[in-house]
């Protein structure tokens, strides 16, 4: 990440912009550092972002929301809280408790060992939260580990079942707490690896340069899936277990569009680079050949 420049100004405008006719994509989600640094590019950005996509901007709020952005469609403001008052404080300074107060449509919080450890801390949270009349929704998301790590933030097998018991329970009575009870259950068989991770496979995560790509999934290196608590990623893996017709499921057309397209995209590929030889090989040749049809075509757009 050191080494990665970053863009300011009309350069990020135009590059983000550029990126988004490109790519074409349903969501984008603009995250941390904190998006906010750039805040008065993406005061520009936004209101043109908004309508290509649904946008999405996670910030940890330390400096107040521009007013004018709560009246843009297809935005959604979150604030990541890391627990309650005194330990956010902490860990967030200067985006305490009392900055973001002020400034929060959704709440996203991630939780840790050391808050399951403490009896009723997430209930505590998700009270704290929901009682502010300005917070839309609160989501809760798990640690996610890199394999082999044992950070003190690590979840035991058992401490993540008494979070998905707690969630369970909560959302009943907290209608704030925005997680299906699919979602929240998807959280004890997460997806085996990001070659079977929907949420990994249908997005494209780039890094501040705007070209570095982070994979396999948004939390980059050699992370453990068997303990992924994204919520994006159990999100889609319960609309992916959804039954459609009899025994198939959204998964099911999911995957088998994936084989799909990638059988298209190899093909094309070899066709691409056949048909750059044969070029090479036609402009190293004074006389012309006939060119061979591959998929239909004959390369000179006949
Ligand atoms: S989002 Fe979670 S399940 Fe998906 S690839 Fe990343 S770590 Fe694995």
């Amino acid at each position: 990440m050191r080494s990665l420049s970053d863009f300011k100004g009309r350069e990020l405008i135009a590059r983000i912009l550029s990126l988004m006719d490109q790519y074409k994509p349903l969501h984008l989600s603009i995250v941390g550092g904190d998006p906010l640094v750039r805040y008065r590019e993406l005061d520009v950005l936004l209101p043109q972002l908004v309508t290509r996509a649904h946008i999405q901007v996670v910030t940890s709020a330390f400096r107040p929301i521009p007013l004018a952005w709560a009246a843009l469609p297809n935005l959604q403001l979150v604030v990541s809280v890391d627990g309650l008052q005194p330990e956010h404080d902490v860990r967030r300074k200067p985006a305490t408790y009392k900055r973001i107060l002020g400034n929060i449509h959704a709440v996203h919080c991630t939780i840790t060992s050391a808050m399951v450890k403490r009896s009723g801390y997430i209930p505590e949270f998700i009270d704290f939260w929901s009682a502010n009349s300005s917070v839309e929704k609160i989501w809760m998301s798990i640690f996610t580990p890199q394999r082999g790590a044992t950070n003190p933030e690590c979840l035991t097998p058992d401490e993540r079942r008494r979070v998905v018991n707690t969630l369970l329970r909560i959302r009943r009575y907290r209608n704030k707490l925005d997680m299906p009870e699919g979602m929240i259950k998807e959280f004890l068989s997460p997806p085996v690896s990001p070659d079977r991770c929907i949420f990994a496979q249908s997005t494209h995560t780039l890094s501040a340069d705007l070209r570095t790509r982070v994979e396999p999934c948004q939390f980059g290196g050699n992370p453990d899936c068997s303990r992924c608590g994204c919520i994006a990623s159990m999100g889609l893996a319960a609309v992916g277990n959804r039954k459609l017709l009899g025994p198939i499921t959204a998964e099911h057309i999911f995957w088998t569009s994936m084989a799909i397209g990638r059988k298209v995209r190899g093909i094309e590929d070899a066709a691409g680079q056949r048909f750059t030889k044969l070029r090479l090989a036609q402009s190293q040749n004074s006389q012309p050949r006939a060119l061979p049809k591959i998929l239909g075509t004959d390369f000179h757009g006949r």
